[in-house]
């Protein structure tokens, strides 16, 4: 039987769980506290101790008042998701199995960068879309991630970091390419995107934060009720039949719906869409793709980022030589549009979508214990 994390909750206490601090955008937790009789500023100073000084234990919140402590203390947790196994590349990357409430895991990833610290987090454990390429894929879905879950990782990694490596050290970047497609969890997402934009509390600009999504229509439809950060698709595939090999969600929205939503997309604020495309060797890297990426993309509104197929065991595909993914990109690059290529990082501690966390029961990682 599964082990359970030493703070996992009986299914009573679960059920009567408080909703936590970290869940609230600051506009929410403002309405909350005059619906209740507070002052509306103690959510600016709330966010402040949060995000900003990192104390998290109330009684240190020197400017918050008594009546607003006690009512907190009473309604809500500050509890935070615990990191539960770091593992450290020989590149810097850094792996972080982050354990739940409930006992449930997800990864999280920091990759530096150039001047560049970023978090790769998840938003739900496991994923339902199960592309056929995806390590998450195959595990399908065991539930969505609420805003401060999602919000947990970077706080808790946060505080890893100022613990172990340097009170200094400061996350800069958050890409969604974790555990997950973002976009099924949407309003959980909005928040934790509302918290991270925050100016009172982590203060990412809208370009640090990039949403990644494997094309949702429905949902890509709503991005305009969505705060405009970075939107990169996961293309993978220029043709209908591969996509739909890679991707079973292409059947349901195919190219041509997904390009019409990509359109909905309020570029103005956006700038430009990222399409990821994962280069598998004798599949979706021949002439005849890179022609079809060149008749699908707008060449001033498109990146194109190519992910050179992360190979993990079981896995029937494989990554292309160097000199095939340099000569499909020469040939996008040619065309006009702008093209690069993502480095593989962390690649000796599994730091691919979905790696650690299905390799976690066999390596009986995950004994419920902070490590
Ligand atoms: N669900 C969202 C975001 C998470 S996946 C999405 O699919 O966009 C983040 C990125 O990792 C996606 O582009 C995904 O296609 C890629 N990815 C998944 N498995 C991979 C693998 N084995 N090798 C390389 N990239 C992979
Ligand atoms: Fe889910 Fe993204 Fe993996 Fe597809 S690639 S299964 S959408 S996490």
């Amino acid at each position: 039987m599964k082990k359970q994390g030493f703070w996992a909750l009986s299914l009573v206490e679960m059920k009567n769980k408080l909703p936590s601090l970290f869940s609230f955008p600051m506009d929410e937790l403002g309405e909350y506290f005059v619906e209740k009789g507070f002052p509306k500023f103690a959510a600016k100073q709330i966010f402040n101790w949060l995000y900003q000084n990192w104390e998290h234990d109330p009684e240190n919140w020197s400017n918050v008042s008594k009546k607003v402590k006690e009512h907190l203390k009473e309604n809500m947790t500050i509890d935070l998701p615990k990191v539960v196994w770091h593992g450290l590349s020989k590149d810097g990357t850094r792996k972080f199995l982050i354990g739940m409430h409930d006992g449930r895991t997800v990864e999280t990833v920091a990759i530096a960068a150039r001047d560049r610290l970023t978090l790769c987090i998840s938003s739900q454990v496991g994923c339902a879309i199960g592309c056929t390429f995806c390590h998450t894929g195959t595990m399908g879905l065991t539930r969505h991630l609420d805003a401060s879950e999602i919000v947990g990782q970077f706080v808790a990694v946060t505080k890893w970091l100022h613990e172990n490596v340097s009170l200094d050290t400061r996350l800069s970047n958050i890409v969604y390419m974790g555990q997950g497609e973002p976009l099924h969890n949407f309003e959980n997402v909005k928040k934790a995107t509302q918290i991270f934009l925050e100016q009172n509390g982590l203060g990412l600009g809208q370009r640090k934060v990039t949403l990644s999504t494997s094309g949702l229509v429905p949902q890509i439809e709503k991005l305009w009720d969505f705060p405009p950060v970075n939107i990169a698709i996961s293309l993978h595939a220029a043709h209908n039949d591969i996509r739909t090999e890679l991707m079973p969600i292409n059947k349901a929205y195919d190219l041509d719906r997904l390009f019409a939503a990509i359109r909905s997309i309020p570029l103005k604020a956006h700038r430009h869409i990222t399409y990821e495309y994962i280069l598998i060797d004798n599949y979706n890297d021949r002439q005849e793709d890179i022609d079809g990426l060149i008749s699908l993309l707008n060449k001033k509104e498109s990146k194109v980022n190519i992910i050179p197929f992360n190979e993990y065991p079981g896995s029937d595909f494989k990554r292309p030589s160097d000199k095939k993914i340099k000569w499909f990109q020469d040939a996008l690059m040619k065309a006009g549009l702008i093209c690069t290529i993502r480095a593989t990082k962390g690649d000796d501690i599994l730091a691919a979508c979905g790696q650690l966390k299905s390799m976690e029961d066999k390596l009986n990682l995950w004994h419920g214990e902070e490590v």
